[in-house]
């Protein structure tokens, strides 16, 4: 597993490689936004974790070009930054978790792990198709067909979507899916997830998600 490190601070870079190359990843360490972009399009690491302050660029703008070019490499963001509104940037950018310097490593390394495991389930379900209603998502693809046209779904949208066609009637917990969706002890009383299921249901058909009251939502199956 090949690991990229995008961290200007030599010490901190270090600190995690040496940390990380312990634990038998393969690691490559990127100073700048411009050299983070180039090693990360070429697609042979397994994951980013990706420092917002950057030399040239913003480490959130750096994730929004990769989101913008179809990159599904996931991404760890790790910061001094603990501004909540940083936070949800880089959420809804994509970024796949968030943490904050100072940090312990272990803490990191069971992130990395977990990113990297839900990664590799999905890509092995890759060929999968689900259906429900007259929506059917393609995984390999992300592109949601509803009715007869062709829609893409920015990436957080899409994971919600998949999540509920993945369990279709069932109820899933408002915790299941930000667990799984966001992947983050939330703010419990953030609104987040009502908000990307009224964009689902705006844009996949409001009769397929039921709300369940006190719980969370189910998808009509
Ligand atoms: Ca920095």
């Amino acid at each position: 597993m090949q690991i990229l490190i995008a961290e200007d601070e030599p010490r901190i870079a270090a600190f995690i490689e040496k940390g990380l190359r312990a634990n038998g990843f393969t690691t490559e360490i990127a100073v700048t936004a411009s050299e983070t972009l180039n090693l990360a399009v070429q697609g042979e690491f397994d994951l980013l974790i990706l420092d917002l302050g950057l030399p040239e660029k913003d480490g959130l703008e750096v994730l929004e070009e990769l989101r913008g070019q179809g990159s599904q490499i996931p991404i760890v963001i790790l910061t001094a930054r603990d501004d909540i509104q940083d936070k949800l940037a880089g959420l809804e950018g994509g970024a796949d978790d968030y943490m904050t310097k100072p940090f312990r490593f272990e803490e990191l390394l069971a992130r990395v792990k977990l990113r990297l495991r839900g990664h590799s389930q999905t890509a092995a379900l890759e060929e999968t198709i689900l259906s429900a209603g007259n929506v059917v998502l393609n995984l390999r693809t992300r592109k949601v067909q509803v009715g007869s046209k062709i829609i893409e779904l920015p990436v957080r949208e899409f994971t919600l979507a998949e999540m509920f066609f993945r369990h279709p009637g069932q109820v899933l917990s408002r915790q299941q899916l930000l667990d799984r969706v966001w992947g983050y002890d939330y703010d419990p009383g953030s609104n987040i997830l009502d908000v990307y299921v009224g964009y689902l249901r705006k844009k996949l058909g409001s009769e397929l998600f039921e709300t369940v009251r006190g719980v969370g939502y189910r998808l009509r199956s």
